[in-house]
This record gives structure tokens, C-alpha cells and sequence, in this order.
């Protein structure tokens, strides 16, 4: 049987809706995780740390413009109440943050906690994030409506690469990103689906030649969906030579194509 580290891993998350961290706790391989004490999550409401009756977290922004921004001191008390018991970095999920990658992802999971800042409206006073953010993360060019949803995508890319997350441990090794190559394809029953049939050598029971042909098939797929990658990875000897097979591959169906537009 593996061991697997003893460490949990502790997220503080500070949220005016912790019950969205359900989807994260209470579902799938996260959720697993959790009951294998993997990870732990506490989550801190800045609504608790108001002192007027409405509870208010928000006000109107200095300078006019349209919509809130939240308040510094219910922030800061819940951010405080999480630093008490996790001595992680700060994160505020923002639009403005550096963009979340596997890799960014693969060095937070060494980290024993991180304290998450979800934030709504228009966002967050800057003398706070100045003084307690430690790092801004954006899943995206797009904007959403709160960190919330941020929080958990950077959770749940973090939580799977922890050892022990996931049933097989090779599946996260052949994940898209892992390697810099994007997966490739996959097949399961029934074997001819809409008369196409699973490739021929997902069958041969040869394990050599399914490794290489799924190494090829990575290699077309980021190739054609994604040259960027390839761009900035090193490649080995045997990557080389199937891109080459590729390429003449290709330069053969287009000739092929181009000829039977002719004819
Ligand atoms: N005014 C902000 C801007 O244009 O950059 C957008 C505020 S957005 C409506 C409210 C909150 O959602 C943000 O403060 C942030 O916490 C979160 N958020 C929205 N889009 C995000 C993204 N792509 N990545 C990370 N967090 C995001």
C-alpha cells in the first residue's frame, strides 16, 4: 500500500457565500480528498466582522463610477481571523492577477496553506490588497462576478495534484499541461460507434506501440490545437522524429486534398 504525506493541506477562504465551497467539498475526487484529509477548508465571512445593523461590506467608490467596492476593516478582520491559524500566503482571485497554469498550480500544492480572498462587486479597496495580498491569480480573460468560482477552479487544479487525490496516480502524469503536451485521445465501449471504429492499436494489447501512439497523438493535437506549447518545450529525440512523421504525414493529405479538387 503507498503512503502519502501526512500534511494537510489548510485553504482559508474568505467569501460572503461559503456554502458555494459545497461544490468543492462535497462532490468527486475533491471531495475524497478531503475525507483522505488531504486538504481542510474553514471559511471566514466578512459579514461577521461588520458592526452595523445592516451588516455592510460594501460602499460607493471614491471618485463616482458605477457599482461597490468592499470595505477595507470587515475584509481585514476576516483575513486577520484566517492568518491566526494558517500561516500561508494571501491570494486574491482577480481579473487583474497573473493567469493561473499547470505550473502555477504544481508549486502552490507544495505550500501547507493558503488563505483565499473571494471577492464580489467591483472589487476590493487597494490600500487592502496592498497591505494584506500576498500574490493576485485570474483564471482568465473574462470577467465573473465574484472570486468564488476563481477560488474553487484554483482549489480544485491544486487538490488533484496533491499525492494521494487521485484513485490512479498516473492519470494526473498523462494530463493535458502536465508535460507541456496536450492529452490524447481517449476511447472506451463500444468498440464501432456511428461506424467508427476505436483505433486498431488501442486493441493490439502492444504496449510499446499504444505508448508511442498516444505520444503521437498529443503531439498532433497540441501541433494543431496549441503550437504555443511546443513552442517553449524541449523535445526529445522521439518527439522530433514523430513530428516529422507528422508533417510529411500532413503535407500528404493536403496534397491528396488539393488533387482531388482538381479531379
Ligand atoms: N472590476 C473588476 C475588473 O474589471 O477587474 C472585476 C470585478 S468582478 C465583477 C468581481 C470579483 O470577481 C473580482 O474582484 C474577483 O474576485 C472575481 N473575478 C472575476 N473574474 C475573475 C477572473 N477572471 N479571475 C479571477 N477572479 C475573478
Amino acid at each position: 500500500m503507498q503512503s502519502f504525506k501526512a500534511q494537510v493541506m489548510r485553504f482559508d477562504i474568505i467569501t460572503l457565500f461559503p456554502e458555494m465551497f459545497d461544490a468543492v467539498t462535497k462532490y468527486g475526487i475533491t471531495s475524497r480528498a478531503i475525507d483522505k484529509k488531504l486538504y481542510e477548508v474553514h471559511c471566514w465571512n466578512p459579514r461577521d466582522y461588520t458592526t452595523d445593523v445592516h451588516k455592510t461590506v460594501d460602499d460607493r467608490p471614491y471618485g463616482g463610477g458605477p457599482g461597490m467596492v468592499m470595505l477595507i476593516e470587515p475584509l481585514e478582520k476576516a483575513i486577520l481571523s484566517a492568518k491566526a491559524g494558517n500561516a500561508g500566503k494571501v491570494i486574491h482571485l482577480s481579473p487583474v492577477g497573473k493567469p493561473l497554469t499547470h505550473e502555477l498550480a504544481l508549486s502552490l500544492s507544495k505550500e501547507t496553506g493558503l488563505i483565499l480572498l473571494a471577492s464580489r462587486y467591483e472589487g476590493v479597496d487597494q490600500r487592502l490588497i496592498d497591505a494584506q495580498v500576498d500574490e493576485e491569480i485570474s483564471i482568465g480573460d473574462y470577467v465573473l462576478s465574484g472570486g468564488e468560482l476563481p477560488a474553487m477552479v484554483l482549489m480544485d487544479a491544486i487538490i488533484r495534484l496533491l499525492p494521494g487525490a487521485l484513485g490512479d496516480s498516473d492519470s494526473a502524469i498523462e494530463d493535458s499541461f502536465v508535460d507541456g503536451l496536450l492529452d490524447c485521445p481517449h476511447y472506451t465501449r463500444p468498440e464501432t460507434y456511428q461506424e467508427q471504429s476505436v483505433p486498431e492499436v488501442l486493441l493490439s494489447g502492444n504496449h510499446a506501440k499504444i505508448k508511442q501512439w498516444r505520444l503521437k497523438q498529443s503531439l498532433f493535437k497540441t501541433m494543431t490545437k496549441r503550437a504555443d506549447l511546443l513552442a517553449n518545450r524541449l523535445l526529445t529525440k522521439e518527439e522530433s522524429r514523430l513530428l516529422l512523421e507528422l508533417d510529411t504525414e500532413l503535407a500528404l493529405m493536403q496534397e491528396q486534398d488539393s488533387y482531388n479538387e482538381k479531379v
